[in-house]
């Protein structure tokens, strides 16, 4: 068993989805799972959460569910029938069905819009309703445990989940070990929260004008939380010209880039059937690629990763504006 002096956390992220995030997300917590690490696998693409199905687990030890914010329902014996809340809901939630008014529960999140617009004082609001659920299983087959978040249909995605799902990781491994985020792709608020409090992150990206743009707005996130970032480049053989562009970036950013791997279609092969593929097909030049990233991660840059994090932290925090949307009332 490694075991840690500290509670080390790495992201793996990228600014696009399907750039092989959750392959090398599975194959770290695999090979860190091969050299006995104390280690804990966390999802928290809560929208797609997918990485206990590469990882194997179809059943779940412990499943909690979690509530968030509310929903708006209309008193049936105080609405005229007016229609207003119908025209100026911003969702458009609000239906009309056999002569009434209905909020539809999926679609409302509770912005209030129709119960200060309602002339009758007819509606109402059902609070901490069902949002998601916190799954864990205790022992994968690659001997580690993962938890995983999966927000309902419907629910506003806020990043509270994945706050909760981190929690919840980090009681059950305690304050030594190593903790292994799969954040969901893009810069919203659930990558937001995927990125708070981790020491590392991993920038998977490829060699494509969007990949490289993409990689640019998430790499702004983990300087703006002074993460220590590394570069993985997949399917870089793919477009070379592109790969020295990344390079550029990462030099000037100083980025490392820590593996390049080769486009090869066993990778979305063993995608499709749920497979690792540094398991399913080792031998091959995509397998060998990913698994020597993996194995730096484990046996270099986790255990020294403070060092680690002195050489490539951001110099000064990227400054956060955010985007204010004041709804017209
Ligand atoms: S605005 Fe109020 S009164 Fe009018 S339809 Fe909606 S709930 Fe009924
Ligand atoms: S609370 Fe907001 S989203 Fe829900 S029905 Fe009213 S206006 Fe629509």
């Amino acid at each position: 068993m490694v075991d840690l002096n500290d509670r080390v956390e790495l992201v793996v992220a990228s600014g696009k989805g399907g750039v092989g995030k959750s392959t090398v997300t599975s194959s770290i917590a695999i090979v860190a799972g091969e050299y006995n690490y104390k280690l804990i696998a966390v999802d928290t693409d809560a929208e797609a959460p997918n990485l206990h199905l590469v990882l194997g687990v179809s059943d779940w030890d412990d499943v909690e569910d979690y509530y968030e914010g509310r929903t708006a329902y209309i008193l049936e014996d105080k609405c005229t029938n007016c229609g207003i809340c119908y025209e100026e809901c911003p969702l458009g939630a609000v239906e009309y069905n056999d002569g009434k008014y209905t909020i539809n529960q999926y679609i409302c999140e509770g912005c209030v819009t129709c119960s200060i617009k309602c002339p009758e004082n007819a509606i109402r609001y059902k609070f901490k309703v069902k949002a998601g659920e916190i799954r864990v299983k205790e022992r994968t087959m690659y001997n580690f445990p993962l938890v995983s978040g999966e927000i309902l249909p419907g629910r506003p995605n806020s990043g509270k989940l994945v706050t909760e799902v981190k929690n919840k990781a980090y009681s059950l491994i305690g304050d030594k070990g190593f903790v292994l985020v799969d954040a969901a792709a893009g810069i919203g608020c659930q990558v937001i929260s995927s990125l708070t409090g981790a020491h590392l992150a991993v920038l998977v990206t490829e060699p494509t004008p969007a990949g490289f743009s993409d990689l640019q707005r998430i790499h702004k996130l983990t300087k703006h939380f002074m993460i220590a970032p590394m570069m993985v480049i997949n399917k870089y053989d793919t477009n070379l010209d592109f790969v020295s562009i990344l390079e550029d970036y990462a030099e000037k950013e100083n980025i490392p880039i820590i593996g390049k791997v080769p486009y090869d279609p066993k990778v979305p092969e063993s995608m499709a059937r749920n497979k690792p593929v540094i398991t399913e097909y080792p031998d091959t030049p995509a397998a060998k690629a990913i698994r020597e990233v993996s194995e730096k991660i484990v046996t270099e840059i986790v255990p020294s990763w403070r060092e680690f994090r002195m050489k490539y932290k951001p110099k000064r925090p990227e400054p956060y504006i955010p985007v204010i949307v004041k709804p017209s009332l």
